[in-house]
């Protein structure tokens, strides 16, 4: 084919205009973001410039502050920035969609150390949703520059013209239409900058006040943290609730970058796992608390935050675009989380087993929901167990006991197999049990569902000598359909069902014939059972138990799959 023509292809400004502004953007009150995040940037470009040596002014008290007039209407941020010429107004403000921040970070990249949030060349246009004009005021921080005023209405019309501003940096001033009065009242810019600069690196001002400025923990080095230092900003994020089991520090730089710390809460029973508790921002901007695509499901009931600037952002911010390295990062949360798990499990055993209520919920979800989770954290999944396991540990560890008391013996047991929990409950892994018991029922293991209604049955298998798991969390009703699909050489019998030889014995005199009646006991037996329980088609085998004298005389098992189909 030959080609006929080629050319550009041309955006009408009138008619994009409004679209920008009407449809770009979530919300309103986000233009207050852009704008203090545009004056975050011209402070950090400033101070990089700086340290490139270009620029010898004064750095040293960055701010930014935030005017309100109720009877102009007018709303202003300030900030003492880098400042703009008259030709980089028109480079990058009149022009829609273009942002200077590629330019200027390969021209510093050097002298970077916080990142530049500005990316799009979008923000600045937000301002025209809830005004109907907008100045700006700028001076350069180039020598010899002249200060400059820049108005427009929210038409494709701007003007220059020359500015009294003596200091450089930049005033953006809003005069705000009349359906938005709302962003003179300061309570509401208040909360604003409380909700989406809380973290940003300059302070911000507010009535001469500085609102922000909490110091962004999860950028710091963890090794310069203490537990106080984590527990107070937890109590910060989340002020009047109770303190977190532990956190996960996230620090990574490649392939992505990504910084935050997740806790563990203590799980209350109202929680709610559909929702994410989590706050994302991108390099210190909040951008929602709505993070499920990040955070893999499982792992909803984890609080605390999240910043990557690898996140992609669409333009308002306020959504994430579904893409690999979204998954990516999921991926790596999950094993970080993992990770931790097993630390603590390595080295206090006692606090994981402790903490073993809460933990075990998510390390179950976890496990059901994500493959590769579930092999991380297999080997340390723990289950209540019948068995005193202090016991177990030798006649050293019991002389602790006898000697030294109950601290002390914490201390020797603390991160030994015997750790207990707040009631003194044993744990332990399904490995652990199965080596234990494997000349007993090899591959077998035995467990109970609910303490109270089989009590009996349990108080039968540990008269026997035998050891019983506990499984018996909400969780665990699907836990152990599922174990038994990923161990399929390992028979899970319920406490209450399908006993065999292990426990029972068929009783010797169960043929004898009672003088009275002419029938074996057996057969009395069987009828008795028949009538209370007026089913006549049930296979009634009287079977006496082994073991001692508070055993019970007799019971009635139903088969495993009938028990299941009766519960179904
Ligand atoms: P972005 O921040 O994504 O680059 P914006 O539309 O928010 O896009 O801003 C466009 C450009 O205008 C910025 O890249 C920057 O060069 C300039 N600019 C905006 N606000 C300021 C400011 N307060 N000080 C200096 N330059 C600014
Ligand atoms: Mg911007």
């Amino acid at each position: 084919t030959t080609i006929l023509e080629q050319g550009n292809i041309n955006i009408h400004t009138e008619n994009i205009f409004p679209i920008i502004k009407k449809w770009l953007y979530s919300d309103h009150e986000i233009f207050l973001r852009e704008l203090v995040s545009n004056a975050v940037d011209a402070i950090q470009k400033l101070s990089m410039v700086a340290r490139a040596g270009d620029f010898s002014g004064d750095i040293t008290n960055p701010e930014i502050e935030i005017t309100l007039d109720k009877d102009k209407g007018t709303l202003s941020v300030c900030d003492t920035g880098i400042g703009m010429t008259a030709d980089e107004i028109k480079k990058y403000i009149n022009q829609v969609a273009f942002s200077s921040a590629e330019e200027f970070i390969s021209k510093y990249k050097d002298n970077a150390d916080q990142p530049i949030i500005g990316h799009f060349g979008l923000g600045f246009y937000s301002s025209f949703m809830v005004a109907s004009r907008v100045e700006i005021d700028s001076l350069s921080y180039q020598e010899g520059a002249t200060a400059v005023h820049w108005s427009c209405d929210g038409t494709t019309q701007f003007e220059l013209s020359d500015s009294d501003r003596s200091q450089h940096g930049t005033t953006i001033t809003l005069t705000l239409m009349e359906d938005e009065k709302e962003y003179l009242e300061p309570a509401r810019i208040r909360q604003l900058i409380k909700t989406y600069c809380d973290f940003m690196p300059v302070p911000i001002k507010l009535d001469g006040e500085v609102v922000n400025q909490h110091e962004a923990l999860w950028k710091k080095s963890p090794s310069s943290l203490s537990d106080d230092d984590y527990l107070e900003f937890y109590r910060y994020l989340y002020p009047f609730q109770e303190d977190p089991l532990l956190w996960v520090h996230l620090n990574t730089d490649y392939p992505f970058v990504v910084n935050g710390i997740l806790y563990f809460p203590k799980l209350q029973p109202d929680i709610d796992v559909t929702k994410s508790h989590i706050k994302l921002f991108c390099n210190q901007v909040f951008v929602t608390d709505n993070c499920e695509e990040v955070i893999p499901r499982f792992l909803m009931p984890l609080r605390g935050v999240i910043d990557s600037s690898d996140i992609p952002l669409n333009v308002s911010r306020s959504f994430l675009q579904n893409d690999r390295t979204v998954r990516r990062i999921a991926d790596y949360i999950a094993r970080k989380v993992a990770d931790s798990l097993k630390q603590l499990y390595r080295s206090d055993r006692k606090q994981y087993v402790r903490s073993w209520q809460d933990l075990g919920t998510f390390v179950k979800f976890g496990s059901l929901n994500d493959e590769k989770f579930k092999q991380q954290v297999e080997d340390i999944l723990i289950f209540r167990t019948t068995a005193n396991l202090s016991q177990a540990q030798g006649d050293s560890a019991k002389v602790e006991v006898e000697s030294g008391g109950d601290d002390v013996w914490q201390e020797v047991s603390a991160n030994e197999e015997s750790a207990t929990d707040q009631r003194g409950y044993h744990y332990t892994t399904l490995k652990e049990y199965l080596e234990r018991n494997k000349d007993r029922h090899e591959n077998r293991v035995f467990y109970a569902t609910d303490e109270v209604s089989q009590a009996t049955y349990i108080e039968l298998h540990k008269s026997q000598g035998l050891e019983v798991l506990f499984m018996d969390s909400f969780i665990d009703t699907h836990f152990v359909s599922f174990l038994e699909r990923e161990y399929s050489d390992i028979k899970f019998s319920r406490v209450d069902a399908d006993l065999d030889d292990t426990l029972v014995d068929r009783e010797q005199d169960s043929e004898i014939v009672d003088p009275t009646t002419n029938k074996t006991r057996a057969d009395q037996i069987k009828e008795l059972f028949e009538q209370a329980l007026n089913k006549p088609k049930v296979n009634i085998k009287p079977q006496a138990l082994k073991g001692d004298a508070t055993a019970p005389p007799a019971m009635v098992l139903l088969p495993e799959a009938t028990r299941r189909m009766q519960e179904m």
